[in-house]
């Protein structure tokens, strides 16, 4: 192998999950130039099964990125979600409650693959299938990446880093032991997720606390149901045959009135693990990290891809700040900003998780009391707002000054 070949840019992104593709192509829109540099293919990135709850400021930001095409299409625009418990449903109305916000039901890989078409079509510069990426002299002012393609090496001269690696990459594990602290939290359950040829029951997400454990009924389109229990972390794949794996979802989601689940091929299955993680803060010098390499919540309150969202708005406006009025205060107050924001979704998602899920050494007064709560949800307007405000999402971006006034609409 010969000599390196030498590549320069504004920032170097690490990652083409949904927080690196969008940041680069937000940074795009600001005249900002960025290498994206991605360990898996493209096929790879496009395929992955993950998230497919958007909050409205993610379907915003998206539209007005100029990547909501499709998603106007073909993304299913849900007005409530149904909380099930004691075999009852109880419709929360997130469109009233939040005087006219809504989630969308869009898969994770949709909106990966309309953003890589998005950044090829501009020009943007993804490279897929990268190995050994390393970075030097993150502490200095001009921070380097190495990687290898194709057999080549190659070395990426930047301003900044953004590492969107995700939980499992490298960006954060590069920043010296003791600038970061790591708050973290193991959930003694996961979720046995399947994906269904077959519609679903409900046109609306239903969330059931059963005493046997936590189940969602959610969809991809309105042709496939994306279901998942509450399963054992060191559960075996292997013994949950099909049958048994809809006869529990069956019993989960039972109400009073017959409600019956529709059953179909199983297309895929798989286990996630349950964690809530920080790292604070989100920056060591010219390296920033954004989605989860730098947080991790549990699923149940749908959030991990909109946090990821939430990061990249927030960085892409202070790069722009940045390369625009060698401006560096909202490059400097990116992780305190991000940061208020993760804490009070770690928070959500962590009393989501609470109320519905079957804790091992939980007992039947636990049980009693969740019942108790959702309860509450469904007969307070107080108590439903809070759900639906924290479901349908923060706005973006909340400067301190602004906390108390609801949903400024932001603009790029
Ligand atoms: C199995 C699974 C199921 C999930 N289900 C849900 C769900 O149902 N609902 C929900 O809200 N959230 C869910 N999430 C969370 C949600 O998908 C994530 O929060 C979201 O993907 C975060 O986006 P990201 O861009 O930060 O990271 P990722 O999407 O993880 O993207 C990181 C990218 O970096 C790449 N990478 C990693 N290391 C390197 C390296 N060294 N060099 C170059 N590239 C590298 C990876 O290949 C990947 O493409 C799920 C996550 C997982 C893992």
């Amino acid at each position: 192998m010969g000599m390196a070949k030498d590549l320069s840019t504004h920032v170097g992104i690490i990652g083409a999950g949904p927080a690196g593709l969008l940041l680069s192509h937000l940074l795009h829109l600001h005249g900002i130039q960025s290498i994206l540099i991605e360990a898996q293919t493209r096929e790879h990135c496009e395929t992955r099964v993950r998230a497919g709850v958007l909050e409205q400021g993610t379907v915003d930001l998206l539209n007005e990125a100029g990547a909501g095409e499709r998603m106007r299409r073909e993304g299913l625009i849900h007005h409530g979600i149904e909380l099930r418990f004691n075999r009852r449903g109880h419709r929360l109305d997130l469109h009233q409650l939040t005087n006219g916000r809504a989630i969308t039901v869009y898969a994770q890989h949709e909106v990966v693959k309309d953003l890589v078409a998005l950044r090829f079509d501009a020009g943007g510069r993804i490279v897929f299938q990268a190995g050994q990426v390393q970075f030097h002299d993150i502490a200095s002012s001009s921070p380097r990446i190495t990687f290898q393609h194709g057999g080549e090496a190659y070395e990426i001269s930047c301003d900044f880093i953004a590492g969107c690696d995700g939980f499992h990459g490298i960006s954060r594990n590069s920043i010296p032991g003791g600038a970061v602290r790591f708050y973290e939290k193991a959930y003694p359950f996961a979720w046995l997720g399947i994906l269904a040829e077959v519609p679903p029951a409900s046109n609306e997400l239903i969330y059931s606390n059963h005493e046997r454990g936590f189940a969602l009924s959610s969809m991809r389109t309105p042709t496939i149901s994306r279901l998942y229990l509450q399963c054992d972390p060191h559960e075996d794949l292997a013994v949950w045959s099909d049958s048994r794996i809809w006869e529990e979802l069956h019993r989960r989601f039972e109400t009073v009135d017959s409600f019956r689940l529709n059953q179909g091929p199983i297309l895929q299955k798989g286990i996630t693990s349950m964690r809530s993680f920080v790292a604070d803060p989100m920056q060591y010098s010219r390296l920033f990290l954004a989605g989860d390499a730098a947080h991790i919540v549990p699923p149940t309150g749908a959030k991990g891809l909109n946090l990821a969202a939430a990061d990249v708005y927030v960085l892409a406006r202070a790069f722009d700040s940045w390369y625009r009025s060698g401006n560096s205060a909202l490059l400097d107050r990116y992780s305190e900003t991000c940061l208020r924001r993760v804490w009070r979704v770690q928070h959500f998602s962590w009393w989501m998780t609470s109320m519905f899920h079957r804790f091992p050494e939980g007992d039947e007064f636990d049980h009693r009391r969740q019942l108790a709560e959702l309860g509450n949800i469904a007969s307070s307007r107080a108590a439903a707002t809070y759900l639906a405000e924290n479901y349908t999402g923060l706005p973006f971006d909340l400067p301190e000054e602004l906390a108390q006034t609801s949903w400024p609409t932001h603009s790029l």
